[in-house]
């Protein structure tokens, strides 16, 4: 009960800080006085399965207690950063993404900061000999940086990089592949320019181009090992890979693979589940879609409704209910349900479902004979997905039963027929 009321400040519920849920709770029937009418009267209150009372981890969706996530709510969260998703990644070696880390982070010395701390030095940057010297001005105003920067640039095609920034976004349009042979190639190069400062100044070493560039083309070369992304079947990707000599690689879709649709046995009523979000932030519109099948190929009926915002682990969960409690609803005792979600598919099928619906999915599955979980691709349980999809007009909360086919699906899957998914 806490968790509805926490955020709510009524006056009655303050000045009863000890009322326990078993006040409010006689012979397995919610009973409350006027007071606690008038907050409950906007709630579904939850069903009473009566039994032992169980202890739940609210933090988790099924109820149980484990240590990563307590740690994880004890933990210190840092603000996110953009750049993680480039730097933290399988195609970038450790090394490489650690020294570009530390560029990012500041942690390094240069003039500007040896001045600030008060050392009475004449500065001059050891590669060109005009500016001062600073990491700024090293990788991205000194003549023979913005060199190698010209010479990579003319390569892709892309920008002048002057920031950190421009180099995350320059590969944003283009394939899984470049994109990977670009941030590649620029941490190299950021490396490789801090570090060939440190070559002049403990080895004597003197700056060249050519050498530069073969040790850059060479170590992108090297990385091609790490590097997984897909191409497009266009020239600039061909005309990469050749440059960087990086080898055979795939194009998009790998595999086509066939599947069928099975129509389920005499005397059983299949459930297609699927949701649709909606929205382009974390948090997204969900609508949830239950497409009722017979035996004879039919559609029974649909039930679209819509939860507002949520994950898809609890609209997948949500949907897979309305379907059970309609099942009741509608007096069927032997049912599949299908879902492409194979992890909801598990949880339910070993009876790990979200502590807030054990209740409802207890009363739901009591009077059923059978019940059978069967996952299917989105490639086989297409008209859900598309009435999912048309469910976006629906508000929160709002659900709607159609007996029967509904006239805006104009394909149902049928038994016999082949259907390809492209991997
Ligand atoms: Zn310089």
């Amino acid at each position: 009960m806490v968790l509805f009321l926490k955020d709510l400040n009524y006056m009655y519920l303050t000045e009863n800080i000890n009322l326990k849920v078993s006040d409010i709770l006689s012979n397995g029937v919610w009973s409350y006085n006027n007071e606690l009418h008038q907050i409950f009267h906007n709630f579904k209150m939850p069903e009473v399965l009566g039994g032992e009372d169980i202890l739940l981890w609210t933090r988790n969706l099924i109820g149980e207690f484990s240590t990563s996530e307590a740690v994880n709510k004890l933990r210190n969260r840092e603000q996110s950063v953009n750049w993680s998703k480039y730097l933290w990644t399988h195609f970038l070696h450790h090394f490489v993404a650690r020294n570009v880390w530390k560029l990012i982070q500041g942690i390094y010395t240069d003039d500007k900061s040896m001045v600030k701390n008060r050392y009475e030095i004449v500065s001059r940057c050891r590669i060109c000999e005009t500016e001062q010297d600073s990491m700024n001005h090293l990788l991205w105003e000194c003549n023979f940086s913005i060199d190698i920067w010209r010479w990579i640039c003319f390569i892709f095609q892309f920008k002048l990089p002057k920031s950190f920034e421009d180099i995350w976004k320059c590969a944003s349009n283009c394939s899984p592949l470049v994109k990977q042979v670009w941030i590649t190639t620029v941490c190299i190069i950021l490396k490789e320019l801090w570090f060939q400062k440190n070559k002049i100044f403990f080895e004597d070493i003197k700056p060249n181009m050519q050498g530069f560039k073969c040790r850059i083309m060479k170590f992108v070369n090297e990385g091609g090992l790490r590097i997984t992304g897909t191409k497009w079947n266009q020239n600039y990707d061909h005309e990469m890979i050749e440059k960087f000599q990086l080898g055979f690689r795939h194009s998009g879709f790998r595999y086509i693979k066939k599947y069928h649709w099975l129509l389920p046995e005499q005397d059983i009523v299949m459930f297609c589940c699927d949701v649709s979000s909606f929205g382009n932030t974390g948090s997204q519109d969900v609508v949830l879609l239950s497409l009722v099948r017979d035996s004879a190929c039919q559609v029974l009926g649909t039930l679209s409704g819509s939860i507002g915002v949520a994950s898809n682990y609890l609209a997948e969960s949500y949907g897979i209910m309305c379907a059970l409690e309609l099942e009741i609803q509608w007096s069927m005792h032997k049912i599949i349900i299908m879902s492409d979600s194979k992890y909801v598919l598990a949880e339910f099928s070993q009876e790990r479902v979200p502590w807030f619906l054990k209740g409802r999915w207890h009363m739901a599955t009591r009077k059923l004979n059978q019940i059978e979980y069967q996952r299917c691709y989105r490639e086989v349980n297409f008209p859900a997905d598309c009435m999912a999809k048309k469910g976006a007009l629906l508000a929160a909360g709002e659900r709607k039963i159609h007996i029967g086919r509904p006239q805006c699906l104009p394909r149902v899957e049928m038994e016999n027929v082949e259907y390809f998914r492209f991997g």
